[in-house]
């Protein structure tokens, strides 16, 4: 493949343009409003419509100098350097980012996932000469269940202990609302509570079309009524004092991180759920077969193993060491 016109460290080097930079930038395109991609302080963003509500609501309005939405599937020409955005299946209005430069052609993933999730828009296979993609859950060992077998498990621990509040640690942007989903899915359509923190997010998933159903702030209601109920909260507080005002809670915990074992038990949780929002070891596999990629660079985690592995296909492959992409301790997707 010819040099390509996309810098290691993610600008568009034809345009001065950075995908999810860590610094603020003049100009940024953004993948998706998690923290370790979504940064505020940049001059000019391009992005969906959705991922633009998301960094207002959780930056506040003025966190970049200018916005401009583009939907997915629309082309945007910038000094000859075509840009599209499609869907990453990560959470509501996740992209990954195709940029075509004489004739070349280029896709950064951001986080994605392709198992359906009624709470984002389904995965996009594109095809491309370059492909950088994240590799979260980048070993062989890493292999996810189906969601819903996980959500059975929870309703079970629920009937059996009707006692007890099940709170369940999720990640504010993204988890929660999907966990809700699952269980509205599964036929679950009892209030489920929120912990504050949980619900300018959930209220902006509603907006945009996300139905979640019976929503309620656990603030409002005494502790007694919360038995048999089940309350999502984010991960760092289902351990501290705010806990204490549910009714002998079973800790739950949502995130991909949960099948492995050791993690689950050191943090004292009780009912892990391996419900992850990103691809697992297969699935990053597929895709690189299937995108026809001659080029892989590897970022945003385990790297080493895919990369060897994508050398194995017959492809040049090799790792991005971005620092700032590591996950903070809230990052439990
Ligand atoms: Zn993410
Ligand atoms: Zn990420």
């Amino acid at each position: 493949m010819a040099q390509p016109f996309l810098e290691r460290n993610l600008r568009i080097a034809p345009i001065d343009v950075f995908i999810d930079p860590p610094q603020p930038r003049a100009r940024a395109i953004i993948t998706h409003g998690h923290a370790d991609h979504a940064r505020s302080g940049h001059g000019a963003v391009l992005a969906t419509p959705d991922t633009i509500a998301i960094m207002k609501t959780r930056y506040g309005e003025d966190c970049a100098g200018r916005f401009q939405p583009l939907p997915f599937g629309e082309k945007l020409d910038i000094d000859g350097v075509t840009i599209s955005l499609h869907p990453a299946g990560h959470i509501l209005g996740s992209a990954q980012v195709l940029m075509e430069h004489q004739g070349q052609r280029i896709v950064v993933t951001g986080d994605y996932k392709r198992l359906p999730d009624r709470t984002a828009q389904s995965f996009e296979l594109v095809e491309c000469d370059l492909l950088v993609t994240e590799a979260t859950f980048g070993l062989p060992v890493f292999q996810h269940p189906a969601p819903q077998a996980e959500i059975a498990r929870l309703l079970r621990s629920v009937a059996a202990f009707p006692e007890r509040a099940h709170v369940i640690g999720c990640y504010a942007l993204g988890k929660a609302q999907r966990v809700i989903s699952l269980l509205r899915e599964a036929g679950y359509t009892a209030p489920i509570y929120l912990h504050g923190a949980m619900i300018r997010l959930c209220e902006l998933y509603v907006e945009r079309g996300i139905p979640l159903g019976d929503l309620r702030h656990s603030l409002d209601i005494p502790k007694s009524e919360l038995a048999g109920q089940i309350v999502i909260a984010p991960p760092s507080a289902i351990k501290d004092r705010w806990s204490r005002r549910l009714p002998d809670p079973v800790l739950a915990v949502a995130s991909g991180w949960m099948s492995v074992k050791q993690r689950a038990r050191q943090s004292g949780v009780e009912l892990p759920l391996v419900i992850s929002d990103h691809a697992d070891w297969n699935e990053l596999r597929e895709t690189i077969g299937e995108t026809k990629a001659s080029t892989v660079w590897v970022t945003h985690g385990r790297e080493d193993a895919l990369v060897y592995w994508s050398q194995q296909q017959g492809l040049a492959a090799e790792p991005l060491r971005i620092e700032a992409y590591e996950d903070g301790p809230e990052e439990v997707e």
